[in-house]
């Protein structure tokens, strides 16, 4: 029994209205596809002030940070897929067996019908809309739902989408766990979930009500392993880069760093250098330092505080949603910083006796969404590639993998299922609809009855 509450119908019916929209077969065409990817484009470029703006007033981010991973990731994501639509969904060809000669074999990607993207808020933009450019690319009609924790973002993808592209193929739904649930009851062709494990168990459920696939961009707790034998002064640049980006709330930053206990000390000295060369003495008016995005998730990151070592930072102000570049030394491993993932400005150091220990320490956990080993020790490199499972890796950087739109991008084990950008996330929104063209001008008999001896002899030959 469907338990439809009432002032919810609008859902199932826009749903609806896009599921018939989308069987009219107008969002099948390459034309079609690079109008709304352009038009897309043209809402970013437009709406740049705009969007900056609700950027700054959900999470405090700076222009520069606003730009580079929200609008221009997204605006790059739209040129790299305008330069190779026609070639995606061209026909893929495949081998024939001898068995089955002579005829073609291909692989034809196909859109999937109508498809449902849930986001999260600490990239309320991008996360909405690099899902969107899949979705579009692949030919599908799209129902978004932006996260509610970051309104501004909500309200304005809600408005100015509407004023871009076709209506008939695309919503926005806005709202929270009703509208969430609501709409989750609602038959799709694919959902595509970015946020926590959580919801992410209650997307799967629902989805498998419909049997429809689902691809879940999840988090979990990314580790960091720096080894002795690397450049110690660049590796600080970059993890204070990639951990205090958006005041550490990314589904890619370092959770937690593991070092050797000799180094710990130095490393710590030129953390705290970096985070002032960076940020300045005054933090917390400092423009380039993001927000949390709410007094709850603040709390829960102050709690993680109590009886730590903090060794950098540890101030917060709760009015300002401001919690300053925090660093912990080796915290218990058993302490809630270190069973929940931290998705906040919060770096604890662990240190171990010997650099390799670093691996029983990881595999000890959940299979983490990203990985990074800074070292210039190609064996330990493998050693670390070899012995550890991640969603994605990077040697001798953060999050720099994200800039490759080469490189799909997912988790694996809890931090994740599936994959997108770049011709990823082509794929993931497209059935690759296998097709076998046979000719008509031979016909042998070798696979008609009567069976005999002579036609199996044959056969086993040919297979
Ligand atoms: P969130 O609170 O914004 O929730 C995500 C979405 O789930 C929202 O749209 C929300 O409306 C919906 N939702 C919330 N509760 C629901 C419920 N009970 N039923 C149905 N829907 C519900 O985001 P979050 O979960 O706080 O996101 C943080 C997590 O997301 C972290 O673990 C982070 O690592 C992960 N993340 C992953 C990626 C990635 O690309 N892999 C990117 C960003 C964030």
């Amino acid at each position: 029994m469907n338990t439809l509450t009432e002032d919810l119908h609008y859902i199932s019916e826009r749903v609806n209205h896009l599921r018939a929209h989308f069987n009219s077969a107008q969002t099948r065409s390459y034309e079609w596809r690079v109008t709304q990817l352009s038009q897309l484009k043209k809402m970013l470029v437009e709406q740049e002030q705009s969007f900056l703006q609700a950027l700054a007033s959900d999470l405090a981010k700076s222009e520069y940070e606003a730009w580079t991973t929200e609008i221009g990731f997204t605006i790059s994501d739209i040129d790299h897929t305008l330069k190779h639509l026609e070639k995606w969904m061209k026909p893929r060809k495949v081998s024939t067996p001898l068995i089955a000669h002579p005829a073609k074999s291909y692989q034809l990607p196909e859109p999937l019908g109508t498809v449902l993207i849930i986001g999260a808020w600490n990239y309320p933009i991008q996360l909405v809309l690099a899902p969107l450019v899949a979705a579009i690319s692949a030919g599908n009609c799209a129902v978004m739902k932006p996260s509610e924790l970051a309104p501004a973002c909500s309200e304005l993808l809600a408005k100015l989408l509407p004023k871009y592209l076709c209506n008939d193929s695309f919503w926005v739904l806005e709202g929270a766990v009703a509208e969430t649930t609501e709409v989750l009851k609602q038959k799709f062709d694919h959902i595509m979930y970015t946020g926590g494990e959580g919801v992410a168990k209650i997307v799967m459920r629902a989805a498998a009500e419909h049997l429809t696939p689902v691809t879940l961009e999840l988090g979990g707790k990314s580790p960091c392993i720096i080894d002795n034998d690397c450049n110690l002064d660049m590796t600080a640049a970059r993890i204070v880069w990639n951990k205090w980006m958006n005041a550490g709330q990314t589904c890619v930053a370092p959770d937690y760093v593991i070092i050797e206990e000799s180094q710990s000390q130095a490393f710590i000295d030129i953390l705290k250098s970096k985070i002032t060369q960076f940020y300045g003495n005054d933090i917390k008016h400092n423009q380039d330092y993001g927000r949390i995005i709410n007094t709850r998730h603040l709390t829960r990151l102050v709690s993680y505080l109590a009886g730590q070592n903090i060794v950098i930072g540890g101030e917060h102000d709760t009015q300002k949603k401001y919690l300053e570049p925090t660093v912990v030394l080796d915290p218990d491993l058993d302490s809630q910083l270190m069973l929940d993932e931290i998705f906040g400005p919060i770096l604890p150091i662990i240190t171990v006796e010997k650099i390799a220990d670093a691996i029983s320490l990881i595999n000890h956990r959940a299979k983490p969404l990203a990985l990074y080993v800074y070292t210039k020790n190609t064996e330990f490199e493998n050693y670390v590639l070899n012995f550890t499972s991640s969603g994605n890796v990077c040697i001798n950087d953060g999050m720099m993998f994200m800039a490759n739109p080469n490189l799909p991008f997912g988790g694996v084990g809890s931090s994740g299922m599936g994959q997108y950008h770049g011709q990823a996330g082509f794929d993931t929104f497209s059935h690759l609809k296998t097709v076998m063209k046979r000719s008509t001008l031979l016909d042998p008999a070798l696979r008609y009855p009567p069976f005999t001896e002579i036609k199996l002899t044959l056969l086993k030959k040919l297979l």
